[in-house]
């Protein structure tokens, strides 16, 4: 198999201009609002069967590279190396752990305990790297709504790196608290953060207002600056997410789980649909895949999607414990549309305009059929999903956190609905102690009065090791105390750039 040797990336909405991966990551989105997309699918530069024992910075390498054709492979092993190191708390970086009924695949081993690290410890190098690369020399702000975890994995990743700032907006309301303490502790010169009074798609779609405000963008460049993104709209979030699918597979092989070629089914509890489209994008460059299974919480947009064809955000906002995944409007749906309707970005701006207008759409029955090949959804309720915990720490000693368990939970519906009995990865999201209080109800200890309080005790029952990013938190200085109105993002972002 061979790589095609350059992989360009266009609009889901149909601009014409192709552009290399490079000039996609420093855009962020595109100039009509949409998407990049590959505009043709590359395959593995690599056969599976090769990749025994090889280290997860070098199979990111491998995939990365499938995709961004126009890197040098020096400048992407740099990515590579300088990302996927000591900052993980393992050297598997992204270890499988098994039970009786699923592996569970563990991306909250980097410094902000959920798996956005996974792409944000390597967005930065990608991003300087393309930057140099395309001999761009402003300054680039990083504009990042987030739902709890992206906000504070950017940080860390944007934090004190020259040539960029970071400005953060999370939901005030919603996210933990410990999520929430790990945002506004941040250090940084270059990092800004504000919670805004609204959820977590008003603070994505006014992310995606400013991009859209061409006015305002010659602003910045007159002052020196380019607006980018470190959200998965931004293909450069995506396409290392894909790594771990693949890392996975290989090392399901190698502990002699299934054999080489096996399909697998992928169960990612969902929010933005960024992950489980990496999952999808795995499967396309080759990964041997049967389902990719769409969890979502009491927000059920996607189940009702996969299952009637209507995508209809006109239903309330739940505050949920997994409050990463509390999210109507899922982004990057919009380029598996795009993949799934054969390129078709007429059909996706129509969908796009009706969705601004009605709040929903229809799918074509040709592009719902090719989303029903490969994809199921199903959801869970809070309470089932404490269950699930509960359960799992009972009879397996094993601790997996409210977003993961809705994964799990959705997985165990869907093998007695369908006695499906492929071998079957879920993604393990976030680390329990994000969610300490939840976690700590599940395990049946005693109420305290802070989040933090309940580390100890969590430690003391379970054994498993307090993540090091989250173990000082309580002690560290507040640096970030702003907060906008969804509508006033805008002149925040003109203030922190004058
Ligand atoms: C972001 C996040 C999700 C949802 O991932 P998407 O890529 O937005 O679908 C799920 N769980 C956790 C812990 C997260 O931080």
């Amino acid at each position: 198999m061979k790589v095609k040797d350059n992989i360009r990336y266009i609009s889901t909405r149909g601009h014409e201009e192709e552009v290399n991966s490079a000039q996609a990551i420093i855009r962020g989105l595109a100039p009509d609002g949409g998407l990049y997309v590959p505009a043709v699918l590359p395959e593995m530069s690599f056969k599976l069967t090769s990749m025994g024992g090889v280290a997860y910075r070098d199979i990111a390498y491998k995939v990365i590279h499938s995709f961004f054709t126009d890197f040098s492979l020096e400048d992407l092993h740099k990515c590579t190396d300088g990302a996927y190191d000591e900052k993980f708390d393992t050297p598997l970086i992204a270890p499988v752990t098994h039970t009786s009924e699923a592996e569970f695949l563990e991306l909250y081993h980097g410094r902000t305990a959920a798996f956005k690290d996974m792409a944000l410890s390597i967005l930065p190098y990608l991003l300087i790297n393309s930057l140099r690369k395309e001999r761009v020399d402003k300054n680039v702000a990083i504009l990042t709504a987030t739902s709890g975890d992206t906000g504070k994995a950017a940080l860390e990743g944007f934090a004190d790196v020259t040539g960029t700032d970071i400005i953060v907006f999370y939901p005030k309301k919603g996210i933990s608290e410990i999520q929430r303490r790990q945002m506004v502790t941040q250090r940084g010169a270059n990092t800004h953060v504000y919670g805004i009074l609204g959820n977590f798609d008003d603070a994505q779609k006014g992310v995606k207002e400013i991009f859209a405000d061409a006015e305002f963008a010659k602003a910045l460049a007159a002052r020196g600056y380019l607006l980018s993104s470190a959200n998965s709209i931004n293909i450069g979030r995506l396409v290392p997410q894909i790594a771990y699918y693949v890392a996975a597979y290989i090392r399901l092989v190698e502990a002699g789980r299934i054999g080489n070629g096996d399909k697998i089914n992928l169960v990612v509890p969902t929010g933005n649909f960024g992950n489980i489209l990496a999952g999808w994008y795995a499967a396309q460059i080759g990964l041997p895949v049967n389902k990719l299974i769409c969890a979502s919480n009491e927000n059920n947009v996607l189940t009702d999607f996969i299952n009637t064809g209507v995508y209809d955000t006109n239903r309330k906002f739940v505050i949920t414990s997994s409050p990463s995944m509390d999210i109507l409007v899922s982004s990057n749906l919009e380029r598996l549309l795009w993949h799934l309707s054969g390129g078709n970005s007429q059909e996706i701006t129509g969908y796009m305009k009706l969705l601004k207008k009605n709040g929903k759409y229809r799918l074509k029955p040709d592009t719902r059929a090719a989303m029903n090949e490969m994809f199921y959804g199903g959801y869970a309720t809070g309470r089932s999903v404490n269950a699930a915990i509960t359960k799992l720490w009972n009879e397996e000693r094993y601790l997996i956190d409210t977003h993961t368990a809705v994964g799990y939970k959705v997985y165990l519906n869907y093998k007695k609905q369908t006695g499906d009995d492929t071998v079957t990865v879920i993604a393990s999201t976030a680390s329990a102690y994000k969610f300490a209080d939840k976690i700590a109800a599940c395990l049946g200890l005693p109420k305290e009065e802070d989040s933090f309080a309940y580390f100890n005790a969590i430690k003391k029952k379970t054994g498993v090791p307090i993540p090091e990013g989250l173990r000082r938190l309580a002690q560290k200085p507040i640096l970030h105390d702003l907060s906008v109105k969804p509508g006033d993002m805008i002149k925040a972002v003109d203030y922190v750039l004058k």
